[in-house]
């Protein structure tokens, strides 16, 4: 075992798991990649190797995408009863709860965020989605319709549709939730009985292999159903959008790769959801509850270590109180603790990945060249091999500003003062981007927040809240932040077919 997992006490299964050399997951077997390449696995809080996977390309996935399209064309999964699959699901539910530490202790290792955090959110949100989509196996359903048909005057006719499962899907998913993004994609999937073939992140295969061990362990699920080829993405991720026999393909990751997808994908016209990139505002007015908007509006940003799509990485408060949240956020920011994920103490952990860090110093370099003044922060660290960025707040941004027009995925704060009163320019400003995730509204005034919430041009506006998830709230963006909802019955319209049937009484 490498020496630095043994400064923390870990599950006995994730030792016994961080040592194997983990391969690919192709019709319901454990097998090597066929180029027999593997990558490494790095703890990015020490810049070491913690393990080892399999490196799949298009041979491999074109063995998964076999064993994905022979299982759902056989029917050995959608023609299983919708309560039946609903109980398949919803034991993996409880699977998930029941691994809860080892599950959190493999994300902290392979990502770097606070095991805490990875306990209580990213694995209770895992097992709720599961849990959600348990119900809905028993509930997709077509209508009955009435119809007229003019020009067959006299007929009569009986139409209902059938909503049918989509096909094979394709999943590939990031780094940033690792777990939760693996149980959005599948816990649907096998709701609307599709078959699947998952490609996560190079950066963060384990947990997803961890749960894939662990449904194959209890015999779950028919063989051909569930795939999982790790590798890189353009090695194994684009075979994978490209492939004639995948009936869809679902990705989370950059807008840019994304965009790649779509290109990808039209050789078959396959049907594509996208969950890309935010640079998502935080809107603050002076009738807002302050101390309420300032904790609320850090957490927006410094969730996650800042590496969520939603983050709330622009600032805007009113100049009435601007210096007051401004100087709120940047004591809020200097006394988060910044360590290893592991150890219980740290409050942020490093960035996933040395290009993370790259990416993300390079932003705050950028941003003092451009005339940002940084009043917390600013100073990040990998002279320990750990990829570690303080938590930074710039004042004095403006719109032209690379730091403010692009995402940087990492804990940077870009605050704007506004002075106006009227919300369509309020608006104007905050939807001033390329893109359209999310945005938070900070007020007290019931007709602000929900006039403003209409203006703005983004798939999810909290109101006195920011990153408020649930697995039944649909997910997604307008504009360059993607296509189609995750979460919620939403995301069902993505996993199936909607067929039309017509019958002549
Ligand atoms: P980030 O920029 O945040 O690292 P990416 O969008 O690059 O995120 O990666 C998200 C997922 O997309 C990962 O699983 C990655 O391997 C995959 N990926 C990267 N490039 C491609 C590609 N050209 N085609 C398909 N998948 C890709």
């Amino acid at each position: 075992m490498d020496a630095s997992i043994l400064n923390y006490t870990v599950n006995d299964n994730v030792a016994k798991f961080l040592k194997q050399t983990h391969k690919l997951y192709i019709n319901g077997k454990w097998v090597d990649s066929k180029s027999g390449k593997t990558f490494d696995v790095e703890d990015p809080a020490t810049g070491k190797k913690i393990s080892t996977c399999a490196a799949g390309d298009k041979n491999d996935i074109d063995l998964a995408v076999s064993a994905a399209r022979k299982c759902f064309d056989s029917g050995k999964w959608h023609s299983v009863p919708p309560n039946e699959k609903g109980k398949i699901i919803w034991k993996i539910a409880e699977l998930i709860d029941d691994h809860t530490e080892e599950l959190a202790q493999l994300e902290s290792l392979d990502n770097g965020k606070p095991v805490a955090i990875a306990a209580g959110a990213d694995v209770a949100l895992s097992s709720d989605i599961f849990r959600y989509m348990a119900g809905w196996a028993t509930k997709i359903e077509g209508e009955t319709i009435p119809i007229s048909v003019p020009y067959t005057p006299g007929a009569q006719y009986h139409s209902y549709t059938l909503r049918e499962p989509v096909g094979v899907v394709g999943q590939i998913i990031p780094w940033n939730f690792p777990l939760l993004m693996a149980a959005w994609k599948l816990s649907v999937a096998l709701a609307a009985g599709c078959t699947i073939v998952l490609k996560p992140a190079e950066q963060t295969p384990l947990s997803a292999l961890r749960l894939t061990e662990i449904i194959n362990n209890s015999n779950l699920l028919p063989e051909g159903v569930l795939n999982v080829v790790t590798g890189f993405g353009e090695d194994a991720g684009a075979p994978l959008a490209a492939h004639p026999h995948v009936d869809k393909v679902a990705f989370t990751g950059s807008t840019e790769v994304g965009k790649l997808i779509t290109k990808a994908s039209a050789g078959n016209l396959k049907k594509v959801s996208l969950e890309l990139g935010g640079k998502s505002p935080t809107i603050i007015f002076p009738d807002a509850d302050i101390d309420a908007a300032i904790a609320g509006a850090a957490s927006a940003i410094f969730f996650n270590h800042g590496q969520c799509c939603c983050a709330g990485s622009r600032l805007m408060a009113h100049e009435k109180v601007f210096d007051q949240v401004a100087e709120g956020i940047s004591k809020i920011a200097s006394n988060i603790k910044v360590g290893p994920g592991m150890d219980t103490s740290s409050e942020m952990g490093p960035l996933v990945s040395d290009e993370q860090f790259k990416k993300v110093s390079g932003y705050i370099e950028s941003g003092k060249s451009e005339g940002g003044e940084i009043i917390a922060g600013g100073k990040y660290d990998n002279s320990s091999g750990g990829h570690f960025v303080h938590p930074t707040v710039f004042a004095k941004t403006d719109k032209d500003m690379s730091i403010v027009k692009e995402e940087i995925f990492g804990p940077v704060l870009c605050a704007q003062p506004f002075s106006d009163q009227d919300l369509d320019k309020i608006a104007e400003v905050a939807n001033n981007t390329t893109y359209g995730l999310a945005a938070s509204v900070w007020s007290q005034n019931i007709s602000t927040a929900h006039k403003l919430a209409a203006k703005i041009r983004a798939g999810t506006v909290w109101v006195n809240c920011h990153n408020i998830f649930d697995a039944s709230l649909p997910f997604g963006g307008y504009k360059e932040s993607g296509w189609g909802r995750e979460m919620g019955h939403e995301v069902l319209k993505n996993y199936t077919e909607l067929k039309a049937v017509t019958v002549n009484l």
